[in-house]
């Protein structure tokens, strides 16, 4: 029998997330990481969710995970991001306070069931008959495992550039994971470089606070989690300043300086992320560039100036600075850098994340090509899942698609189209975001994390409570119905046409809120928030999802077409050479999948779903 049934190597956000999932599911897990004091850090930014991320972070809970609550734990400013838009595209964010942030996640695995936490670097793993059985650590001991999960981040064969000097490193005083990256070469998997980059820390103490614009968070603070009832830790003010004239002309004097622009550094950068040298010579035209200074924690000095990230030299760096108003005499704490490192092309990946290479080995988080501890940690949740399930035999693994969440695109994504640039979650990846709010990424997707298993009994209770409350609302607001006349008379302003509206009709009215709707029928009664504002979302988008239904029974249609991994694309005739070749690459699992691959035809299409009909027909007969 082996050592653990799941071995995760890497304690950060797609780590965490992999080995709790692993260990909620009932496998043994381990957890290996160079520290166990650097479980739960935070690489870059001290802040969690966003556009796009919030939505992922909600879903990540919404199946039990971690992130959730760990943010809501450290968060010392929260925001609703996108307030004035619709509800769609509002994320929740937070700034988190970096130590609390790492010591309740490590709180958090420590306490968590089946799951162990040692510290070693892994050198090597063993493969089997192309089969991950576990891993051997520097020292050269070797412990087995059913499934592997790599969450190595920026380590492998991590090269830190700051001006124009280098050196390896997986993060600023951290080693880099040189061996293990020879070795996923050396198994023929496709790999890549990227970077990535962060700004230079402040001294809070020395920053002139008093002459920059003060932004405060939301009251009250929304939480992350659907199990967070309040948010207890005291909330803070982040501040603006920009950048100017004066700031640009002093970076494209130093351009030749900068790694990216000398020809130090080769991979490609974050495009929605850009360093200030990036932005600087990209968006030539704009006279300044917005800076928010982020308090690091509540007991921290340190500032986190997000927008210049850079990795100029450190002269060029103080110099910069000076230049920024309320920044003039900011002490600088520890400078920018960039830092390049190795990633796996993901459409190496089933949508299970396993790789197809070596079967048992899965991967997630920023080694995928990916950026963000959101993106890692929602890859992490269901690589955990998959091995955990493959590890005790399950046949079926998890797979989430583009209806089921954000998870889903992303992964669909990445194992699609593969990525030239540290992809981040954007809200415009997905087609059907009315469908997938953060508002209702529970209802979304903690029934599936039932049948799972791997939702607890704290979750599962509140859950079916707050399903009960919106049931019972919907049904009593289908069963009502009022005139033009009642409905105007509560200041809904529906055409006096003499057809009666359902309550859910008028909720859906701009000004058919619970309020107006509660005078034509008290008995509606104090209704919990999340509750109210869940069903009012639903009656305000109720016509276009209605017209969505379509395309969603033809997206989820085309994916119950499975496609075998073992299918002779070379015996199939009437295939273009170009079509055949990308079949062959990509190995789509679906009919659905086969028609986002670039390229392929809808004659293709038609080939294959004739293909798989005469299949059908075979298996039943
Ligand atoms: P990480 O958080 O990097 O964790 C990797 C873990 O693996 C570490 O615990 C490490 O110790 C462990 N590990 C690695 N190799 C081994 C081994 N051989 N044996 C055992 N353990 C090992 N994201 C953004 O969204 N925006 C940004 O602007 C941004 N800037 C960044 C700047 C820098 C300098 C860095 C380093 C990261 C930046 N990121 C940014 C990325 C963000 O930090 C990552 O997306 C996120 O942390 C990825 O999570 P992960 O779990 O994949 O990897």
């Amino acid at each position: 029998m082996p050592n653990f049934d799941v071995i995760v190597i890497g304690g950060g956000h797609a780590g965490c997330e992999a080995a709790a999932a692993s260990a909620r599911v009932g496998a043994r897990t381990l957890l290996l990481t160079h520290r166990l004091d650097t479980i739960g850090v935070m690489s870059c930014n001290p802040a969690i969710g966003g556009l796009g991320k919030g939505h992922l972070v909600r879903e990540i809970d919404a199946l039990d995970g971690v992130m959730g609550r760990v943010a809501d734990a450290a968060g010392i400013q929260f925001r609703m991001l996108n307030r004035r838009k619709g509800p769609a595209v509002q994320g929740p964010r937070a700034q988190a306070d970096r130590r609390r942030y790492r010591d309740a996640m490590q709180a958090e695995l420590s306490g968590t069931e089946n799951l162990t936490l040692r510290a070693g670097a892994v050198d090597d793993l063993l493969v089997v008959d192309g089969r991950a059985v576990g891993v051997v650590l520097a020292d050269g001991t070797e412990i087995s495992a059913g499934s592997v999960i790599l969450t190595t981040g920026t380590f492998l064969r991590g090269q830190i550039h700051l001006g124009e000097r280098s050196w390896a490193a997986g993060r600023v005083g951290e080693a880099p994971s040189i061996r293990l990256g020879e070795r996923l070469y050396a198994m023929g998997l496709a790999m890549g470089r990227l970077k990535t980059g962060t700004p230079p820390r402040l001294d809070g103490r020395t920053i002139a606070w008093s002459r920059l614009e003060g932004q405060a968070g939301d009251t009250p603070p929304v939480p992350f989690s659907y199990l967070t009832e309040t948010i207890e830790s005291p909330q803070v003010i982040c501040h603006i300043t920009w950048t100017n004239p004066a700031v640009h002309a002093l970076i494209h004097d130093n351009i030749h300086r900068a790694p990216m622009y000398s020809g130090q550094i080769e991979g490609i950068g974050p495009r929605y992320c850009p360093s200030i040298e990036d932005k600087v010579v990209r968006f030539a035209e704009r006279e300044r560039h917005q800076i928010f200074l982020e308090p690091e924690g509540l007991d921290d000095h340190t500032v986190y100036p997000n927008g210049i990230s850079t990795s100029l030299p450190e002269d060029v760096q103080h110099a910069l600075l000076r230049l920024i108003p309320g920044l003039e005499r900011a002490a600088v704490l520890q400078p920018g850098y960039a830092i390049e490192y190795d990633f796996v092309d993901p459409r190496e990946l089933r949508s299970s994340l396993e790789s197809r290479r070596v079967s048992g080995l899965y991967l997630a988080g920023q080694i995928n090509g990916t950026t963000g501890y959101e993106e890692a940690a929602g890859q992490g949740l269901l690589a955990g899942l998959n091995a955990a399930l493959a590890s005790s035999g399950q046949q079926e693994p998890v797979v989430l698609d583009r209806v089921d969440g954000y998870i889903g695109v992303m992964i669909d994504d990445l194992i699609t189209h593969g990525t030239q640039e540290p992809y981040r979650m954007f809200t415009s990846r997905a087609e059907y975001r009315l469908l997938l709010r953060a508002d209702n990424a529970d209802q979304r997707l903690t029934g599936l994390g039932e049948s799972i298993g791997c939702v607890g009994a704290v979750r599962s209770e509140r859950y079916r409570r707050k399903r009960k409350s919106l049931d019972e609302i919907r049904a009593f607001l289908s069963s009502v119905s009022a005139t033009p006349a009642q409905a105007r008379s509560v200041g809904i302003a529906v055409k006096d046409d003499g057809r009666r509206r359902d309550g859910m009709t008028l909720l859906g009215y701009r000004d058919g809120g619970f309020e107006a709707l509660r005078r034509l029928w008290p008995q509606l009664g104090a209704l919990p928030e999340d509750v109210a504002a869940q069903v009012a979302i639903d009656a305000h988008y109720a016509g276009y999802l209605e017209r969505q239904a379509a395309d969603v029974a033809a997206l989820r249609r085309d994916e119950a077409l499975k496609l075998p991994e073992s299918l002779d694309y070379d015996g199939m005739s009437g295939l273009s050479n170009e079509v055949r070749d990308k079949l062959k690459q990509h190995r789509p699992a679906s009919l659905g999948a086969a028609a986002r691959i670039p390229g392929v035809t809808p004659a293709a299409l038609t080939l294959l779903l004739a293909h798989v009909q005469r299949r059908g027909r075979r298996t039943a007969a």
